[in-house]
């Protein structure tokens, strides 16, 4: 099974060398690649660069930036691509973003494709694209079947995969493959797995990009919200299972969703 991990380019010292244990733990398990989260709007430009370049120096693993180019220019988002290109960053993880609030301005590139298609313009087939994919559909869908084309315009545009946001339903995963398979994309769908180990966050996280948790996780995630201890091994007992069931069904990659930890997510892996 392939396997890649997502980090968050640390702010501090202290994150820094977290992650480097991080990261030195999950490279036992040969993954395929890493990536490396972009704030949308530029927020991280500095501090993801540095995160890609740090981990590309001291580990064999393949790393991908994140790039988001709402709000950016064309000659900015190729500043930034040329800067990857010309140290051997071969793969990106291209996405709209979010409107940071309060901007107005979405710049020259408005959605996920009209970034993918530059890429490919400037770059023809140097880099490897994934783009983000919705499951359970995207916070601002009108409906799904504008979010499914909408979605293949973007591979059309030259996305190589496609990495989802999280899921607790397997269901929702396979759905949305079965329907872009109707629409002609057989790109690989990686699904995105995000560990359960703390009630509020996940709650807090699930609520901002509208990723449906079952009620009955919820329901027990609540009676365990103070007892830690029950909790987490409830959290890695549905997200075991949730790997197994799509592993089963022939899914042959996952992305995992570190949030800057190793220890969940290498409890699921050992056990898969
Ligand atoms: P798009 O594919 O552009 O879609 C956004 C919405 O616009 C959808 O509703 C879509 O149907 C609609 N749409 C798309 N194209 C068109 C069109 N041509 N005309 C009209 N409507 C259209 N955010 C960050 O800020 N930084 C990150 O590092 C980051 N990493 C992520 C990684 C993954 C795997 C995922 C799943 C999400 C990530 N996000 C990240 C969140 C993402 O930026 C937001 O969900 C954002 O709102 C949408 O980005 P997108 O690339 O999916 O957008």
């Amino acid at each position: 099974m392939k396997t890649s991990f997502e980090f968050f380019p640390p702010q501090s010292e202290k994150g820094k060398d977290n992650l480097q244990q991080v990261i030195k733990q999950i490279s036992k398990i040969n993954p395929e690649y890493f990536s490396v989260t972009y704030g949308a709007g530029g927020t991280t430009q500095e501090s993801t660069f540095e995160t890609v370049i740090d981990i590309k120096n001291n580990n064999k693993v393949r790393v991908a930036p994140h790039l988001t180019c709402i709000g950016a220019s064309k000659n900015i988002t190729k500043s930034i691509l040329d800067k990857y290109k010309a140290n051997g960053i071969d793969k990106v993880v291209a996405l709209r973003g979010d409107i940071p609030s309060g901007m107005q301005n979405t710049g020259e590139l408005r959605y996920a494709n009209e970034l993918v298609e530059f890429i490919k313009s400037e770059y023809d087939d140097y880099f490897h694209i994934e783009v983000a994919a919705y499951p359970e559909s995207h916070p601002q869908a009108t409906n799904i079947g504008t979010e499914l084309s909408n979605f293949a315009q973007k591979v059309r545009a030259g996305a190589d995969g496609a990495i989802t946001q999280y899921f607790y339903n397997p269901d929702a995963y396979f759905r949305f493959v079965d329907d872009i398979e109707k629409l002609g994309i057989d790109i690989p769908i990686t699904p995105g797995i995000m560990p359960i180990t703390n009630y509020s966050n996940i709650v807090r996280f699930s609520n901002m990009c509208d990723a449906q948790i079952p009620k009955w996780i919820t329901e027990r995630l609540r009676l365990y919200r103070d007892d830690k201890e029950s909790l987490l091994a409830f959290g890695e007992d549905v997200v075991l299972k949730l790997c197994q069931t799509l592993i089963d069904n022939g899914v042959d990659s996952l992305h995992f969703y570190t949030m800057n930890r190793s220890e969940p997510i290498m409890n699921i892996i050992k056990k898969l």
